[in-house]
């Protein structure tokens, strides 16, 4: 790849192969893999992203709202997309365009219904989402009669597959709480199944899940940030690779002398007289302000350079007094070694945030 001229951020497609195939071994043969691309797929490209994922045959796509999967097909996507929170409001797109609704409470199973009978469909494909202690969004056991009852009463719908999300799959030290969630979910399968005469598959891990509970995998998991190259531990880190690398590189550097201040509301004062480096790269770009007063770096040579002051929404401000660079010299924000992950616990934030919140003014470039 050539050096960063400005600030882009690089995805690395044989990378996300390789974390997808590597998910997938921890998985039996028979279980499907839906890959989560919410977010513009964890802030990487989820156009991309997704059209690579259909050439190596993925199962199924998830996103969060209706119309990041109205994107997808707009796109060519044609693989399955399960929306996992849609709003009612866009119910008629969701139809229009063959997206798959999660359905989480009475109140949006009815409304769906609605909606299927208005575009008079047969069997349109539903997911419905239960709640086993996360206590964010799905039904609980208890309504699973008026669910049963409501469904038999309409041909428009089909209960497509049951599912759950975890808590806190990445927590070893104490597995008590996860387990509990697998035992709910089997509860609550096991009642749905007693009142249907057909039976909806079953999905329940994230990533995590699928590293540390194989026994709950069953008959698909979804993952996103594993196939961005993180798994939540270091054991796992290693046998995956981040697949976004941002770089920017060096607009200006300046000699500020002893007692001179930097950027806005003049949060830094020289101690002593100090190189800096100003970079084309600020909040609006996603390097949130808590990055700011050294708590955030990045690497150019493969020295860390401290962010100086607060930072600014189109740029930031390093320290470079011992660095030997030019204007003009690559920097590297993120990459596979210097990663997401650990530039995030600086901020006491995860690789999520950080990965998610680069914005689309930031220019994607792809490696295959
Ligand atoms: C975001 C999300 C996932 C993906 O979780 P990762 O930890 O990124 O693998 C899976 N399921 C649901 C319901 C989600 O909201």
């Amino acid at each position: 790849m050539n050096k960063a001229q400005e600030t882009v951020l690089e995805i690395d497609l044989k990378a996300l192969k390789h974390n997808f195939k590597f998910l997938k071994s921890k998985l039996s043969g028979s279980t499907k893999f839906l890959a989560v691309v919410k977010a513009f797929a964890y802030g990487s490209d989820a156009i991309e992203v997704a059209k690579y994922l259909q050439e190596l045959e993925v199962d199924y796509f998830a996103v969060a709202y209706t119309y990041e999967g109205v994107a997808l097909r707009d796109a060519g996507i044609t693989t399955p997309i399960l929306v996992l929170h849609p709003q009612p409001v866009s119910f008629d797109d969701i139809i229009t365009r063959c997206l798959e609704p999660s359905l989480y409470s009475q109140r949006v199973l009815d409304l769906f219904i609605a909606s299927a009978e208005t575009h008079k469909q047969h069997n349109y494909p539903v997911h419905l989402k239960f709640n086993t202690g996360l206590n964010r969004l799905g039904f609980g056991l208890e309504e699973i009669s008026k669910i049963t009852e409501t469904v038999s009463k309409t041909k428009a719908v089909h209960i497509t597959s049951l599912f759950s999300h975890l808590a806190e799959s990445e927590v070893l030290d104490d597995k008590a709480f996860t387990v509990s969630q697998i035992e709910h979910f089997k509860t609550i399968y096991k009642q749905v199944y007693a009142k249907l005469d057909y039976r909806p598959f079953l999905h329940l891990c994230n990533t995590s899940g699928i590293i540390n509970y194989p026994e709950a995998h069953f008959d698909m998991v979804r993952s996103g940030i594993g196939l961005n190259g993180f798994g939540n531990d270091p054991n796992v880190n290693k046998h995956l690779k981040p697949i976004a690398a941002l770089k920017t590189n060096i607009s200006q550097i300046h000699h500020i002398k002893k007692g001179e201040s930097l950027g806005y509301n003049r949060a830094f004062i020289a101690q002593t007289d100090t190189k800096t480096a100003t970079l084309p790269i600020g909040h609006a770009d996603g390097i949130k302000r808590q990055y700011g007063n050294k708590n955030g770096f990045v690497t150019i040579n493969n020295q860390k350079a401290y962010i100086l002051g607060n930072v600014c929404m189109d740029m930031i401000m390093v320290e470079i007094t011992s660095i030997d660079c030019n204007e003009g010299d690559e920097v590297i924000v993120f990459d596979d070694k210097y990663t997401a992950e650990a530039l995030a616990e600086n901020v006491q934030s995860i690789s999520y945030e950080l990965i998610t919140a680069i914005s689309q003014r930031v220019k994607r470039v792809f490696r295959r």
